[in-house]
């Protein structure tokens, strides 16, 4: 049995719309939604009522005095729920392609584009030269055989989508042939098996785990034979006493046997990057001129665009998946086709590219920029935390990430920081639910931040995140 004193303070709680008319609820009711501050209120006063039952220690008996105490709690409540779900995370990781944190950051021209297309009217099926239906797939067409050479293009959500559409269109009900090495899973469960299966198209592994020889792949060959399969190792390396046929070899054995080869690249991408210290790996364009007859990669990878699944190649095939009717459920919406054609146009300009696509720009800085840029961004943090933490500078390790270049380490310069009065696992959740969010790396007890994902400005709003994390209760 409830104790009759907690009895009495439960009905002390004041109703709903009392509170609704107190003057700071009203002000929250002028700048929110009516239904998101009623709710704010519900479950202020459900947490009360728990309070009260499990103990009234610590209630005001009083309601004058009682009123104060919720409505602070329900000002905290609003303001939770009016953030946005989806919101602007400060990326200190040095992971330059973080899936979790949305991959590439458009172009500034991207960006536009993607604002053009949501505010305004497009002609996105519509041929304004004829005035008759047009196709939203031939907006980026003539970019994207310009920029790989590809004799055709089509344009979907995202890679998964469009090796699953490939795959569908060009081998349902016959057989694949792919190395056993390169039967790879990329994070999110995209499993290139289990998209064959979904395909309908049977998969046929040859060679071992670390060896494929061409000659594995001709004995595989039968009248069932749909297509040869080229995946890209994306997220990790077979070291060692290794051996995978190359795109030529695979092409001429296609020839011969008058199959398609299809490459999914994974990440692909239209600039060289190994004259920045990165692996050398073909380019989209590369594989093409290779005689690969369809090759796949991400809009939202190593491109630096937005997500999608782009697809070039041979036009019979990709008139063949264009017929699909895969096609439409997988289709790319207008402000993806904005920024897609945006983020190509930038590689028209090859002398400005690396500049303008803020992925490339990120992964190409080299280690004396990052340096000095560590240097003013432990200036700033120095400067406004005062006593709250130990700012230091150290060299360190970049990742490229989404599963791009997984060898490469291209080096940096560390900002750590080390709370004076809070535990770093303490400091870092704080620092996620704050606004902005932030998210760095912990390493040893401190808190590391990699200027290479860190825009010069965002130094200032990180270290005032930075100063309220530690602040807090401190
Ligand atoms: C990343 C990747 C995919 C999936 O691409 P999304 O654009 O993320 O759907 C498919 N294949 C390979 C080899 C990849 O690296």
């Amino acid at each position: 049995m409830m104790a009759v004193d907690a009895e009495k303070r439960l009905r002390n709680l004041p109703p709903v719309d009392q509170l609704l008319r107190e003057p700071a609820v009203e002000t929250l009711v002028a700048a929110h939604p009516r239904v998101l501050v009623v709710d704010a209120v519900r479950e202020v006063l459900g947490r009360w009522r728990e309070r009260i039952t499990s103990g009234t220690e610590g209630v005001p008996a009083a309601r004058e005095e009682l009123v104060p105490l919720i409505v602070a709690e329900v000002t905290a409540a609003v303001e939770a729920r009016a953030r946005p779900a989806l919101r602007r995370v400060i990326n200190a990781t040095g992971v330059v392609l973080h899936t979790n944190l949305g991959r590439a950051v458009l172009s500034q021209r991207a960006r536009r584009a993607v604002e053009v297309a949501a505010a305004r009217y497009t002609n996105l099926e519509f041929n304004l030269a004829t005035g008759k239906r047009g196709s939203r797939y031939e907006l980026v067409d003539e970019l994207l055989r310009q920029l790989t050479g590809a004799e055709a293009s089509l344009v979907v959500n995202n890679n998964a989508a469009a090796v699953l559409l490939a795959l569908g269109t060009l081998a349902a009900g016959r057989e694949v042939i792919v190395s056993r090495g390169q039967l790879v899973e990329i994070g999110g469960s995209f499993r290139i098996p289990e998209v064959m299966a979904q395909s309908g198209a049977r998969l046929v592994e040859v060679g071992a785990t670390n060896k494929t020889h061409l000659r594995d792949y001709r004995g595989a060959i039968t009248s069932e034979t749909a297509l040869l399969l080229h995946v890209h190792a994306s997220n990790y390396r077979i070291v060692g006493f290794t051996k995978e046929v190359g795109l030529e070899e695979l092409v001429a054995l296609g020839r011969e046997f008058g199959l398609p080869v299809m490459s999914d690249l994974g990440s692909g991408f239209l600039v060289e990057l190994a004259r920045f210290g990165y692996p050398y790996e073909p380019t989209v364009q590369e594989t093409v001129g290779a005689g690969v007859d369809v090759v796949t990669f991400s809009g939202d990878k190593l491109l630096g665009g937005p997500q999608a699944g782009i697809i070039v190649g041979r036009r019979e095939l990709v008139d063949r998946m264009k017929k699909n009717p895969l096609t439409r459920a997988v289709r790319v919406d207008k402000m993806t086709l904005a920024a897609l054609e945006a983020t190509l146009r930038e590689y028209l300009e090859p002398e400005r590219v690396l500049e303008q696509i803020p992925t490339l720009r990120m992964l190409t800085l080299d280690v004396a920029t990052l340096e000095t840029a560590a240097a003013q961004l432990a200036e700033v943090l120095r400067s406004t935390l005062d006593g709250l933490a130990v700012v230091g500078v150290e060299a360190g390790v970049s990742q490229v990430g989404g599963g791009a270049l997984p060898t490469a380490a291209p080096g940096t310069f560390l900002v750590t920081v080390r709370p004076a009065g809070v535990g770093v696992n303490e400091l870092v959740c704080r620092l996620r639910a704050g606004e902005p969010a932030v998210v760095g790396r912990v390493q040893d007890d401190r808190l590391c931040l990699d200027p290479r994902t860190i825009a010069a400005d965002e130094y200032t709003p990180l270290a005032e995140a930075l100063r309220r994390a530690l602040e807090v209760g401190g």
